[in-house]
């Protein structure tokens, strides 16, 4: 499949058993289904091996708006992630592709987990 960004080629990686994504050659731009995302945020360390892209480049690249699903070639959405709203990512309204941006998985899986460890630490606190 062609990048809908860049002029590159997006290759099939595979992570652990369960976890198929790809990825742009050249500018390292994730094409993945959306329960193929939430295994990807279950997986520890998915993130440095997937989401292997320059993000200097990536946020170049956010800025790209109209971009075509590689798959079915219907016109992506922007969306952001509704619990961080500083990340935009491109989603698919026929086939539910989504295609991140190199460095914004990462982005989106740190936070997830910062999120959790913040919900471990305030469940045991105390009840006062
Ligand atoms: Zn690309
Ligand atoms: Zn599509």
């Amino acid at each position: 499949m062609d990048c809908p960004k860049c002029p590159g080629t997006l290759e099939p990686k595979t992570y652990g058993r369960k976890i198929t994504v790809h990825r742009c050659n050249e500018c390292g731009g994730l094409l993945c289904k959306p329960e193929t995302l939430l295994e990807m945020k279950r997986e520890w360390m998915s993130e440095a091996v997937l989401d292997a892209g320059d993000p200097r480049l990536g946020k170049a690249l956010d800025q790209l708006d109209d971009i075509k699903c590689p798959e079915c070639s219907t016109v992506m959405d922007k969306t952001s992630d509704e619990r961080q709203t500083h990340i935009w990512y491109e989603s698919c309204p026929s086939c539910g592709n989504l295609f991140f941006d190199a460095g914004e998985f990462t982005d989106l899986k740190y936070d997830t987990l910062m999120d959790r460890l913040r919900g471990l630490v305030r469940g045991r606190r105390p009840a006062s």
